[in-house]
């Protein structure tokens, strides 16, 4: 591993605007430095700033970005109102992991592409406008969706996705002041600068995360992945759906491990909503949200993968489990 400085941050207001490489948990950085994918000069511990609270935010919640993912998937005000991100978290990684990694460093985890890892491969991400080996090669684990001609990623993470379906928004502070994200779109699509990977701009720091008043309903996260633990998602899916008198009052639809963001459909949503909950409006909503998915060699099987999960959830949180057995 290349020599880096390491320095300590007492308050945000250091780790604003410096040039370091930040780092908390370091679950995903450490391993990007031993591979040296990043070989930062000055390194910047933030695990003594102040931001490891939660809190309510008026009717919703306000998670600081050091809050450690064991805590939050543990939280009661979380499991209680927010089930979808409590069951999200808990299908990333480890617990050793969970208990170190923080909820500002899971929304900056980098993509699990291969090539990426390996430095003698040449890769867009890591290295602009050397190539990308992923298009035509290994992509088993690859975007079917937001994909450019320079790069096909996936955005790796669980409770990002989770965050996604509930509306989360994003606090970031920088040199010229605060401002606000929807966690759907804090993630880049790659088009012709997959280098970076979100909107954060240099000197930017997360500040916080904050929920939106419980959306309530039945909130299914299911992953799907090549063994049981610790494995990243093929294709992950998260549900929320309220239903009231026989149709569905609130639908909430994100998937994960399929694109270089958490993937949410706005129509898919729309063909949910006022229909009765029943096979006839899933199947509109899944054809929606599958608009536009294409595999790339290796990973075909994530279209139809996505779409049998999709209608097994939604009949899942419809409590049509005989349905959802069925066709999962
Ligand atoms: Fe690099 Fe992206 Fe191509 Fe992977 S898919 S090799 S991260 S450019």
């Amino acid at each position: 591993m290349k020599q880096f400085h390491f320095m300590r941050a007492h308050d945000a207001a250091q780790a604003i605007g410096t040039d370091a490489r930040l780092i908390a948990g370091g679950t995903n950085l450490l391993d990007l430095m031993k591979h040296q994918v990043e070989t930062p000069d000055h390194l910047l511990d933030i695990n003594h700033i102040g931001l490891e609270s939660i809190g309510r935010d008026g009717d919703g919640l306000w998670i600081g970005a050091l809050v450690r993912n064991a805590d939050l998937a543990g939280d009661a005000r979380v499991r209680d109102d927010y089930p979808l991100l409590s069951l999200a978290i808990l299908c990333g990684a480890s617990p050793q992991i969970r208990n170190r990694a923080t909820t500002g460093g899971n929304m900056m985890q980098r993509t699990r592409c291969y090539y990426f890892y390996d430095t003698s491969s040449p890769c867009n991400k890591r290295e602009p406008g050397s190539g990308c080996p992923a298009i035509g090669g290994c992509n088993r684990t690859h975007a079917i969706f937001g994909t450019s001609d320079q790069c096909i990623a996936t955005y790796p993470g669980d409770m990002a996705v989770a965050m996604t379906a509930l509306d989360a928004t994003v606090h970031i502070e920088g040199p010229d002041g605060s401002r606000q994200v929807p966690a759907g779109e804090f993630h880049r699509l790659p088009g012709t600068t997959p280098q970076r990977d979100t909107v954060l701009e240099p000197g930017e720091i997360i500040s916080a995360v904050t929920l939106p008043p419980p959306l309530g309903g039945r909130q299914i996260y299911r992953k799907v992945r090549d063994r049981r633990s610790y494995a990243f998602a093929l294709v992950s899916v998260a549900v929320v759906l309220r239903i009231e008198d026989g149709r569905i009052a609130t639908a909430r639809i994100a998937a994960g491990g399929v694109a270089p963001r958490p993937w949410r459909v706005k129509a898919a949503e729309d063909a949910l909503t006022g229909q009765p909950a029943g096979d006839q409006a899933f199947s509109a909503a899944i054809d929606a949200f599958m608009q536009g998915a294409t595999g790339q060699g290796q990973n075909d099987f994530k279209v139809p993968l996505l779409r049998r999960t999709l209608r097994a959830v939604l009949h899942e949180a419809a409590g049509d489990s005989a349905m959802q057995e069925k066709v999962a």
